[in-house]
Order: C-alpha cells, then sequence, then structure tokens
C-alpha cells in the first residue's frame, strides 16, 4: 500500500462508532465485503482496493490489541510496532476473500464438483382437473448417465487409470499462507476434473463426459386446488450432476385454462347469474351447473344488481388441505325484460302504476350503492 501517510480512518471505513462492539464491527464488515465481492463486482476495477481497505480496518479493529494501539496512536503506531495489516502479498482479491471466508464459503461456490442444473416444463389443465387434481404424462430431455460407457467416459473395454494428481480422490488441498496463519482449501483436480480418473481412450458416444441427454417420461401428480402459476418441484429430477454433486430440481410450471363461467378469486368460485326483474323482486332459487354438481343458489326477495349470494363450501378444493373447499359466489345480474308483448306490456303498467315510495326505499346509503355497482365490497 502506498501513500500510507492518507490512510482513512479504520472507524469511518467500516463505517462504524468509534465505541462499536466487536460483533457490530464484525457485521459491519461482512456486510461490506458482500457488497464488494470480485463476483457481484467484476465490472468495477476500484473494488479491490476499497476490500483490501475495509480488510485492513477490520484487521485492525476486530484485534483488542491492535485497537487500543491504533486508537492512541493511529496508523503510524501500528507501523511503528510491526502490527500494521499488509495485503500487498495477495495474487488476487478472490484468494483474499477466500482467507477471511474460506473457498466457496461466500456463495461462489467455488471447488468441488458442479450440482446439475435444474428443468422446467410447462403444462397447461383445465379448471376441472385442478378442481379434482390429475396425474399427467411429462416429457423432458435430461442429462443423464452415459448408457454406452455407464457413464465412467471411457470407451467400452478400453482401461481407465487412476489420476495421478489428485490419486483418484478427484480433489486437491490448495495452502495458501496469509496474514491469518495458513488456510487450506479443497478445489477440484484440475487434470481430472473432480473424476479422480482418466479414461485412455474417450467414449465416443458422450466424448468422455459421461453424460448424454436422455429423453425422460414420467407422470405427474397434480394435486388438487392448484392455481394458475404455481409450480411443482420434483427435487432430484433435473439434470445430473457431476462426479458424485447432486442431481438439480425438475419443475412442472402449471397454467390452469380461464373456465367459460367461473373465474377463480383464491379458493372461491365467481360467477354470474342472470335473473328476470320480476324474479328478482318475488325471490325465487335457481340451479348452476357448479365443477362438481348442481348447486342451488337461494335469491331472497328483493334482490338488487351486484348483489352476491354464496354457496358455502362449494369453491375449490383447499391446497393440501384435504375436505377443505372455499365458497361459490354468484353476483346477480338483474336483466330487464325486453319486447314485451301487449299482454306483458299491460301487466307491467299495471304493476307501474302500483308502485310507491315504500317499494323503492332502501337501506342502503347513496355511496353504498355507488360502492356496490362500482363492484367495490
Ligand atoms: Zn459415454
Ligand atoms: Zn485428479
Amino acid at each position: 500500500m502506498s501513500s500510507s501517510s492518507t490512510k482513512r480512518d479504520a472507524y469511518e471505513v467500516l463505517g462504524v462508532a468509534r465505541d462499536a462492539d466487536e460483533s457490530t464491527i464484525k457485521k459491519a464488515f461482512r456486510k461490506l465485503a458482500r457488497e464488494l465481492h470480485p463476483d457481484v463486482n467484476a465490472h468495477d476495477p476500484q473494488a479491490e482496493e476499497k476490500f483490501k481497505e475495509a480488510a485492513e480496518a477490520y484487521e485492525i479493529l476486530s484485534d483488542a490489541e491492535r485497537r487500543a494501539t491504533y486508537d492512541r496512536y493511529g496508523h503510524e503506531g501500528l507501523r511503528a510496532g510491526g502490527a500494521a495489516p499488509n495485503f500487498d502479498g495477495f495474487g488476487s482479491i478472490s484468494d483474499l476473500f477466500d482467507a477471511f471466508f474460506g473457498g466457496g464459503g461466500f456463495g461462489g461456490g467455488r471447488g468441488g464438483p458442479a450440482p446439475g442444473g435444474d428443468v422446467a416444463v410447462e403444462i397447461e389443465i383445465d379448471l376441472a382437473d385442478a378442481f379434482a387434481g390429475v396425474k399427467r404424462p411429462i416429457a423432458v430431455e435430461i442429462v443423464g448417465r452415459c448408457e454406452t460407457c455407464n457413464g465412467n467416459g471411457a470407451k467400452p473395454g478400453t482401461p481407465i487409470r487412476t489420476c495421478d494428481r489428485c490419486g483418484g480422490a478427484g480433489r486437491l488441498q490448495a495452502v495458501s499462507r496469509t496474514p491469518f496463519g495458513q488456510v487450506v482449501r479443497t478445489v477440484e483436480c484440475d487434470t481430472c476434473a473432480g473424476d479422480g480418473r482418466i479414461a485412455e481412450q474417450p467414449c465416443e458416444q458422450c466424448e468422455g463426459l459421461g453424460r448424454e441427454m436422455h429423453r425422460s417420461e414420467l407422470e405427474v401428480d397434480i394435486p388438487a386446488g392448484i392455481a394458475d402459476g404455481q409450480r411443482i418441484r420434483l427435487g432430484g429430477r433435473g439434470h445430473q450432476g457431476d462426479a458424485g454433486a447432486p442431481s438439480g430440481d425438475l419443475y412442472v410450471l402449471v397454467s390452469v385454462a380461464p373456465h367459460e363461467r367461473f373465474l377463480r378469486d383464491g379458493d372461491d368460485l365467481v360467477t354470474v347469474l342472470d335473473v328476470p326483474a320480476p324474479l328478482a323482486a318475488l325471490g325465487t332459487s335457481m340451479d348452476v351447473d357448479a365443477i362438481d354438481g348442481p348447486a342451488t343458489f337461494s335469491i331472497p326477495a328483493g334482490t338488487q344488481p351486484g348483489e352476491v349470494i354464496t354457496v358455502r363450501g362449494r369453491g375449490m378444493p383447499v391446497l393440501r388441505r384435504p375436505g377443505r373447499q372455499g365458497d361459490l359466489r354468484a353476483m346477480v345480474n338483474v336483466v330487464v325484460p325486453r319486447r314485451l308483448t301487449k299482454d306483458q306490456k299491460r301487466l307491467v303498467e299495471e304493476l307501474a302504476a302500483t308502485i310507491t315510495d315504500d317499494n323503492l326505499r332502501s337501506d342502503e346509503t347513496m355511496v353504498g350503492k355507488l360502492r356496490r355497482l362500482m363492484g367495490h365490497r
């Protein structure tokens, strides 16, 4: 580090108060480190310097003795006593990170065989299937073991030898010296790519990778109550991982086709009932074909347009709660008869002549009426 006389204050670098305790300092440093991680900051040439600065500040403040010296004499005092941290010896910022957090300990996943990737397929079902639950066959292309070489990557009948470099373990221990002592990390062997074995003649089918694409057919169990946009996870049914690493997951994205008569609202099903004006006035009952058979709505006398009639427990099944169902709701659409015959016209005229204010009075306020007719509840 050059121009050490202009070093920033260690407390300022970490953004902590002068009387901050150990855990606050540690948290502040980890937070900064996360922001400056090389994997997220590949584009920022300053990130490395900033991280070194933060690491130095942390080294000073996380050690009680150093901190006391620093509090009294500043950076100058640490240098005089030979206690000033120095990170110039590191090859790269990644090494520095590894020294602090251990290889891959920061979510980078460096070293070790890579797990298999996830696979997603989409299927469409209709509302009746979503209601009852359904089994559906699906076909996916998945990276699996090569059947020609049985996954070992060698041309059948040719020898496979143990990797000299790692002695067959597939992993190497990398030891680096850091200001915090020796740090040992385990990394994937670069000669055998973690396999531990090397094929003298690679399998022609998979070019020595030991893996190939398979068409895999399976049946997915779609549970009753599933909603549009939900996904089902089949753990371990995705692409095969590298040498012994776990396979990825298979996700089935479910879309539910719109139904011509019912909309779904949470676990409820909603529909519209056309009720002729005279029947809305007199009260009636109406049958509707629900998803699971006929349902009867009782419409009380004097029902107004937009009122909602509910049949409890006839909506969608609640996902993974057997026996529980939402409600079936119908919004009343009062239909005023059109194209009246002569006789009908006479009857309505007779009715109209007898209507009094009492027939039209409601307990609802004007604003309440507006809300209802505008669809607010
Ligand atoms: Zn093969
Ligand atoms: Zn090896």
